[in-house]
């Protein structure tokens, strides 16, 4: 029998209002420590999102409505999401936790506060990032450029940060002029409610931003419709290349955040022992499920086996548990799914001659719950399954490496470049290193995603830049107004 109270809607924010569904299916969430429903929301139609598509154009396209507002105005309907959401922080850290497994303490600490955190910051940019400015052509006369708002967004996200990950899209499209259509992942569509309830408490105009939640046919769906401006996916590397697809025939502009698979890379002088705390964040936060973690680690030959027992040490001490614990380090991974495919990767491991050092099972204190132990792999070549694909579950593979040199060549040889650290007693060496790494943000002695710097990756890790003045950047189109001179205006007249 449930103990859980669960969280039930019928219907979707479309338009500013909360709308009957056009079609008829649901979206049940099933709650990842206790494998027991948690509530349900309608799932989203085509029908769903050619209403939000046509509630974000007709707001977008409104003389006088949001994309022309005032930038002042703009900045403090912001300030009034950001505090709708922060006074429901609490309470979208728990829903977060409940239904993908992330440790409450993690939620806490980042569903909690990040979205608003974002929403003031784009608030406080916006304020400062002048929207026209004059420049002297080369050629005489002036000439104005303009940043303009990019139209209609498409916002696509995943499940492991689902009100972060919305944020970090919702927030600069905001602030420069868009609306939105967001498209949840079915994982996680209950905290998706919380936002639509800070979007009305902080009345921005009606169809400013829609959410519609859905599978991918839905988010494919609103990929290619003819309405929309842009798309912004966030997700693995296997979707965002369809959506790439798409969006390249239809010259339609995308940001891509996509999967990694980055390197620590630990240097012989590294403070192991002082740094657990750190290391555990750079690795196996939310219980190895986001995209940025550090889950190859690189270990010089000289103190391979000492690395591979501070690991073994770390992953043994974590308190493995329900999400929602307070004490809880490590959750369950996000659904079924998620665990046959992360025990699939332990499986090749193995198979491929790699050494579980700790883990490799399900605890055995879960029979409910969709629980992997944290597991550390020694013996572990770059070549192997485990080093090369994103695996997305408190999963890490310790490899070997001689000199600097190889440990470098070993990071970038991957698909991907998304994250990263290296671990030392001498942050400028250390900072000379991360520099010779292929990878879009990289950390000296932890890893931090911070709102002011770019976050996005190179190679298969995605296109473009979310966070800071770039990310602000990638929800404005530019135009440039010649003014012809003086003489000229004269002649022509
Ligand atoms: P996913 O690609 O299966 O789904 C992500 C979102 O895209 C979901 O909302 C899904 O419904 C939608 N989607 C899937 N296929 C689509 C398509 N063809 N067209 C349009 N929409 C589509 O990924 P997931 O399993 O939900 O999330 C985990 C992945 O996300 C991991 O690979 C992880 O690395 C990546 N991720 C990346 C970042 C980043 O910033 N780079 C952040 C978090 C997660």
């Amino acid at each position: 029998m449930s103990t859980q109270t669960m969280i039930d809607s019928d219907e979707l924010f479309i338009g500013g209002e909360w709308t009957e569904p056009r079609g008829s299916g649901r979206i049940r969430v099933i709650a990842a420590s206790t494998e027991e429903p948690a509530g349900s929301v309608p799932e989203g139609s085509n029908a769903d999102i050619d209403a939000a598509v046509g509630a974000a154009r007709a707001a977008f396209d409104d003389p006088g409505g949001w994309s022309s507002w005032p930038v002042e105005e703009r900045a403090l309907a912001l300030e009034r999401l950001a505090d709708a959401l922060e006074s429901r922080g609490e309470e979208t850290a728990r829903r977060v936790s409940l239904q993908n497994g992330m440790p409450i303490s993690t939620a806490l600490v980042t569903e909690a506060v990040f979205p608003a955190v974002l929403a003031r910051y784009y608030a406080g940019l916006v304020r400062q990032s002048p929207l026209e400015e004059t420049r002297d052509g080369l050629l005489g006369g002036k000439i104005g450029v303009l940043r303009k708002p990019v139209g209609v967004v498409g916002a696509i996200v995943p499940w492991n940060f689902p009100q972060c990950l919305s944020m970090f899209k919702l927030a600069p499209a905001l602030a420069a002029g868009c609306t939105v259509v967001v498209k949840p992942s079915p994982e996680t569509v209950l905290d998706s409610l919380l936002l639509a309830e800070a979007i009305a408490e902080a009345e921005l105009p009606a169809g400013v931003v829609n959410i519609v939640p859905g599978g991918r046919e839905l988010g494919a769906y609103l990929v290619e419709h003819p309405r929309v401006d842009k798309i912004a996916f966030t997700g693995s590397s296997v979707s965002g290349r369809l959506v790439a697809t798409r969006c390249g025939e239809l010259l339609r502009p995308v940001t891509l955040e996509l999967g990694g698979k980055s390197a620590a890379i630990v240097l012989d002088d590294a403070d192991l022992a002082g740094a657990v705390e750190a290391l555990f964040a750079a690795t196996l936060l939310n219980n190895g499920q986001m995209c940025a973690l550090s889950t190859r680690v690189l270990a010089p030959g000289s103190r391979y086996d000492e690395v591979v027992g501070v690991l073994a040490g770390l992953a043994g001490a974590l308190q493995v548990g329900d999400s929602l614990e307070p004490a809880t380090e490590v959750g369950p991974v996000a659904s079924a799914r998620q665990r046959e495919r992360v025990e699939g990767y332990i499986e090749k491991g193995r198979a491929q001659g790699a050494r579980v050092v700790i883990g490799g099972g399900r605890p055995a204190d879960r029979d409910r719950g969709w629980f992997v132990e944290p597991t550390i792999f020694a013996d572990v070549q770059n070549s192997y399954t485990i080093a090369r694909e994103e695996i997305f579950g408190p999963v890490l593979a310790v490899i070997a490496y001689e000199g600097i040199d190889e440990a470098v060549a070993l990071a970038n040889d991957s698909e991907f470049g998304l994250g990263g650290s290296v671990w030392t007693s001498d942050p400028e060496r250390g900072e000379a290193v991360a520099m010779r790494v292929q990878t879009g943000s990289i950390g000296v002695n932890h890893y931090t995603l911070d709102p002011a710097a770019p976050f996005g990756g190179v190679k298969a890790s995605g296109i473009g830049r979310e966070l800071g003045p770039e990310g602000l950047a990638a929800y404005q189109q530019l135009q440039s107004i010649y003014k012809a001179p003086p003489s000229q205006a004269a002649a022509a007249s």
